[in-house]
């Protein structure tokens, strides 16, 4: 059998072919140059699957869309108070290039605008670096993501700089305002080589995956940043991603999600996949056209809007059963799923209002698949407190769902591994 999902991908993509909106970005030059007909579509799973239909292997500048991994080198090269002293996190509901800047504290809106990249790819690496030792640490961090080492579009580059005016002023007044330490110039040339850098489809694809995957590249297996860093990155482009249309993007699409004048657009399904996109027309906001066509028939083909609210915990406590009689009754809590606040809470419901009259309890995890801190932490205070209510506590966890369970003070418990282990007791 052939897989479904390179069909389903062809298919969209065919669907979208055929409009022929929007135009070239072409306040850059050699970007006026290129081929309005390509398009691609690209998903990559947090496993490192990767399924395209297309141009998926063209390569073409990233631009904005390095705006978000810069950030994330940043948070990780010099820590969050720092980063955060000199770039907001707010939604300026601006074009991408708008010269504009927090009234009070000097700072730009946030790190997906110019102004706020700008003053972002200055805070990449160590401080003190040399101008061209900090675009090194950007490609080679970019490359990272990737997972392939990626290379400049000379071209392209040189091209953005004979016309850089309107960064270059936003630098200076960025430097006006004390948020950037160095000279302007060399700060706009840094990061117009940032921009340049060259992608396809598929490397944008296993960016996004990459952040989808906490930080983690699906194919090297290499940590490129911290599951922290990975959160704040995404947050921000899901309110600031897609400049002023990010509104509209919110409500229709609903995955984090950045774009780029070159036309690529990428969004990142935090623990499933990463998706890009390439079509180099885009709409008046700078956003690819048939590039957002696709983003919006894959969110509601499969269902992909991060606000879809998930199944209800409900079915975490699978069943609450008596086995055995007499004395040797054994009360059995049948846990299944993945287990989170709200499950944990249905567990705490559960154990309370059937206040178990037999002495031996069981929690039988055997059909839960993960259990987050949260919830450990209130399971293991459920068995701590019906320990001291007198109660003898078993943990069915044939799989060690929850490794080295340590109620604390007062709680006791036995890990066997099935309820008759228990019953035998
Ligand atoms: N290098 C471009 C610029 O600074 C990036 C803009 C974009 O992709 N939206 O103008």
């Amino acid at each position: 059998m052939r897989s479904v999902i390179p069909d389903y991908l062809s298919e969209a993509v065919g669907r979208v072919e055929s409009d022929a909106s929007g135009q070239l970005a072409d306040y850059i030059p050699e970007l006026a140059a290129a081929d309005p007909e390509r398009l691609g579509a690209v998903f990559a799973t947090v496993d490192g699957e990767v399924y395209g239909a297309g141009d998926v292997d063209t390569e073409f500048t990233i631009q904005s869309i390095s705006k978000p991994f810069a950030y994330a080198l940043a948070l990780a090269d010099r820590g969050f108070d720092p980063v955060l002293a000199k770039v907001g996190v707010e939604p300026s509901g601006e074009a991408f290039n708008h010269i504009s800047l927090e009234s009070d504290t000097g700072r730009p809106f946030n790190p997906m605008i110019n102004a706020g990249a700008i003053t972002t790819h200055s805070l990449a690496g160590a401080e003190g670096l040399t101008p061209t030792e900090r675009v090194e640490r950007v490609v080679r961090g970019l490359s990272a993501f990737a997972g392939r080492e990626l290379r400049l579009d000379e071209a392209v580059c040189v091209s953005e700089m004979e016309h850089a005016n309107r960064n270059l002023a936003i630098a200076y007044m960025l430097r006006g305002y004390g948020i950037l330490a160095e000279d302007p110039r060399a700060v706009v040339e840094g990061y117009t080589r940032q921009c340049s850098v060259l992608v396809t489809a598929r490397d944008l694809a296993m960016m996004a995956a990459t952040l989808a995957n906490r930080g983690v590249n699906p194919l090297s297996g290499e940590r490129v940043v911290g599951e922290r860093v990975v959160r704040q990155v995404l947050s921000v482009m899901s309110t600031c991603g897609m400049y002023d249309a990010a509104g509209d993007w919110a409500t229709q699409v609903g995955i984090p999600a950045k774009s780029g004048v070159a036309g690529g657009l990428i969004g990142a399904l935090p623990g499933q996949i990463g998706i890009a996109t390439f079509s180099p027309r885009l709409d008046a906001h700078g956003n690819s056209v048939r590039g957002v066509s696709l983003f919006e028939r894959f969110s509601s083909d499969m269902g992909l809007h991060v606000m879809d609210v998930p199944p209800a915990a409900r079915a975490i406590v699978r069943s609450n059963h008596v086995v055995g009689d007499g004395p040797n009754a054994v009360r059995v809590f049948e846990l299944q799923g993945g287990i989170g606040f709200a499950g944990a809470e249905r567990v705490v419901r559960e154990t309370v209002n059937t206040a178990p009259e037999e002495v031996r309890v069981v929690l039988d995890l055997s059909r839960v698949y993960a259990i987050d801190d949260v919830a450990r932490r209130m399971v293991l205070e459920v068995v701590r407190r019906l320990t001291l209510d007198g109660h003898e506590m078993y943990l069915v966890d044939p799989e060690s769902i929850l490794p080295d369970p340590d109620p604390g003070d007062g709680g006791r418990v036995t890990v066997v591994r099935d309820v008759e282990h228990a019953v035998m007791a």
